[in-house]
């Protein structure tokens, strides 16, 4: 008997929806999250959007930020509304009749992706997904290692540059400061991360300049996690890693300056994810599946 496993990404412009019949995706939709019209239209679309997918055998929810044990938002700074505090897994169980797992994002990606995707058959996996926010997951020994509370993974808050631009964790430097899509759109003087891209594949320097910045500040981090993990892969995604060869010639440069003589480099494939979109509901689904 075939099962189905359904899971949603809870994203800041999207929704996304996959069911995954044996670890394959038979079926995805996607539609706007309208998280202005507040917590509790969210997450009846939530319901809706979930029961039209038919019958499935479990139900994975991957989230933009932090929740509690009991499945209550701590921290979503990407959804407009008033989520802090709010019951998430709780009125989606009632109005699904069934057990929801909740996942972080990040997480989810590099479940994904190690399962799946860019890092299929490696047994630890280091994953980086870079878009506004920047996050990831740590794979070891095939599994997903989650930490106390479920916190571990948080890239995105590692500091780059001490004394660098305040984060809205507090901290100074981090590398979501640096390297985020908007970031870069900034440093670049553009009005969105698909404008530097653009620009910059027309030779235009100061978004050049910004992408390279950015890669050499992720570079940077991957170094350091992989001089103390020594993953098989690393997996880099997100709308930043949209940006190809402009990034990652500089990534892997600023690796190899940084990790050269310590880390064993030759044996560490760095590899843009595969799963792209659909990266997060996809790692929802696995999760919930168990
Ligand atoms: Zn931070």
């Amino acid at each position: 008997v075939t099962t189905r496993h359904l899971g949603l990404d809870l994203g800041g412009t999207n929704i996304k929806l996959v069911v995954l019949e044996d670890e394959q995706v038979v079926q995805r939709a996607s539609e706007p999250t309208r998280s202005e019209e507040g917590v509790a239209a969210v997450l009846e679309r939530l319901a809706v959007f979930a029961r039209a997918a038919g019958p499935v055998h479990s139900v994975g929810i991957a989230l933009p930020g932090l929740f509690d044990r009991d499945g209550r938002a701590v921290l979503l700074p990407n959804l407009r509304g008033d989520w802090v505090g709010r019951p998430i897994a709780a009125p989606l169980e009632d109005a699904l009749g069934r057990a929801v797992h909740l996942i972080n994002d990040g997480h989810a990606f590099a479940l994904a992706e190690a399962r799946v995707g860019a890092a299929r058959g490696a047994e630890d996996v280091l994953c980086i997904v870079c878009g506004t926010g920047i996050g990831g997951g740590l794979v070891i020994g095939g599994r997903l290692h989650l930490g106390v509370e479920d916190r571990a993974g948080e890239v995105g808050h590692h500091t780059v540059l001490p004394d660098g631009p305040l984060c809205g964790c507090g901290n100074t430097g981090c590398l979501e400061t640096m390297a985020g899509s908007r970031a870069i759109a900034e440093a670049a003087g553009q009005p969105s991360f698909d404008r530097v891209v653009a620009a910059a594949r027309r030779g235009d320097r100061r978004s050049v300049d910004a992408l390279e910045r950015a890669a050499a500040f992720i570079g940077i981090a991957v170094a350091n996690l992989m001089i103390f993990f020594a993953p098989e892969r690393i997996v880099v995604g997100g709308g930043v890693a949209a940006a190809g060869e402009l990034l990652f010639d500089p990534l892997r440069a600023e690796i190899r300056r940084r990790a050269e003589r310590v880390a064993p480099l030759a044996a560490i494939e760095i590899v843009p994810a595969r799963l792209g979109a659909d990266a997060g509901a996809v790692g929802a689904a696995l999760a919930a599946a168990g």
